[in-house]
């Protein structure tokens, strides 16, 4: 059956101010960065996040690469990740010469294994990167005892759980830095943007000059110095006051926003549960201590090729439901730069059974129950293989 109007996985939603905010950055003559909108949203930023300091960039790419210069990672430095996570986190480490080392995920949250993470440490080790898949909190619980134990510093690629909680505390703000994506496919966005949460307050004064081409403009521009200078390396990673106008919009309606997620989000779980039982497919599972984002809703069908199945039975229901990420340690990139103690076999198996459903906060009822309905339709092969 297709119908006429495709339901796409994901898309811009627009929030309320976004334009007159943006004539106001034009008329103010304040076009660069460091205006009075990014002053405006990093404060908003700050209050969803519960962070002590927060830094907008133009990506969380480009927050995962201040951490890195942060850290003062070099080359014979290894850094620890889970091989199952977006490439950001790895080529932020290898472009400043140092080496991240692949390990493998938990089955059931799609996070860093904290044995196998364990393992992989050596001599060369510096710190630990991990990320918070789907916005469900990584093991933290384990992570932190293996921070202090090593002195490793964590930093927390936190891209999908803006506003999550693990044990009543705020990811991204639980290791050294955090790092925030706001691109279009993220539940806050403003085209391209991004955030460092600088929790370590030690790191803030160099987070700044990093942030500001290695200068030290940000004490200048608060009058803590009479002129400004090159200092320390960086770079020129702050966002536009045109982007920053576009996140305070997004930024100020932030609580309705997630409403209408975790709404589509707690369709899909309530309707799709006994689906799930009958077809031996398993639902995205949040742990009692921790509170998700509605990010992310996926599918862990019992085989590849019901994932496969799955994906191409909703796309004759115009409905488009992708998996994603290539395991980094078997990707042309992770082979190049990267480090494999041992073969991340959960990371090839998860992503060859994951499927995600559309999320977005622009869904509307009837396109969340077309999609229910399409999954409803669908009847899993691989079953008898699994469970008999
Ligand atoms: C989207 C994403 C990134 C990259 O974010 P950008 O803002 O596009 O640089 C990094 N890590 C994860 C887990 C992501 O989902």
């Amino acid at each position: 059956m297709l119908t006429a109007e495709n339901i796409v996985f994901s898309r811009p939603y627009r929030t309320e101010k976004e334009l007159s905010n943006i004539e106001a950055v034009l008329e103010s003559g304040h076009v660069h960065g460091d205006g009075p909108f990014t002053a405006a949203a990093t404060q908003k930023l700050k209050q969803i996040s519960g962070a002590q300091n927060a830094l907008l960039t133009t990506s969380c790419t480009h927050a995962l690469e201040m951490s890195s210069l942060l850290l003062g990672l070099a080359p014979g430095d290894e850094v620890i990740m889970p091989s199952f996570t977006f490439p950001s986190a790895a080529t932020a480490i290898a472009l400043s010469g140092a080496t991240p080392v692949f390990v493998d995920i938990d089955m059931t949250s799609g996070n860093i294994d904290v044995a196998s993470a364990e393992q992989a440490i050596t001599p060369r080790t510096k710190a630990l990167s991990v990320v918070h898949y789907a916005g469900v909190a990584a093991d933290m619980t384990s992570l932190l005892a293996l921070s202090s134990e090593y002195g490793l510093p964590i930093i927390e690629d936190n891209a999908h759980g803006l506003g999550g909680q693990w044990q009543g505390r705020s990811l991204g703000t639980i290791g050294s830095v955090g790092t925030q994506s706001f691109h279009d496919t993220k539940n806050i966005h403003c085209g391209e943007g991004g955030a460092l949460l600088v929790n370590d307050q030690s790191l803030m004064e160099r987070a700044e000059m990093i942030r500001e081409k290695g200068t030290d403009r940000s004490r200048f521009l608060r009058g803590q110095v009479d002129k400004y200078t090159w200092t320390d390396i960086g770079s020129s990673y702050l966002l536009s006051e045109l982007n920053a106008a576009v996140l305070d919009s997004q930024l100020a309606e932030f609580d309705s926003v997630q409403a209408k997620r975790h709404a589509v989000w707690d369709a899909y779980a309530e309707n799709l549960a006994d689906w799930a039982d009958d077809n031996g497919a398993t639902l995205m599972h949040v742990p009692d201590d921790r509170q998700h984002t509605a990010h992310m809703f996926y599918i862990l069908m019992p085989t590849h090729q019901d994932q496969m199945g799955l994906i191409a039975h909703l796309r004759t229901y115009g409905i488009s439901a992708p998996f994603h990420y290539i395991p980094l340690d078997s990707s042309p990139g992770g082979l190049r730069y990267g480090r494999t103690p041992d073969a991340c076999v959960a990371s090839a198996e998860f992503s060859s059974r994951l499927v995600r459903l559309p999320l977005w906060a622009g869904l509307s009822t009837a396109q969340v129950d077309r999609v229910i309905d399409g999954v409803l339709g669908y009847a899993a092969v691989g079953r008898a293989t699994m469970v008999a």
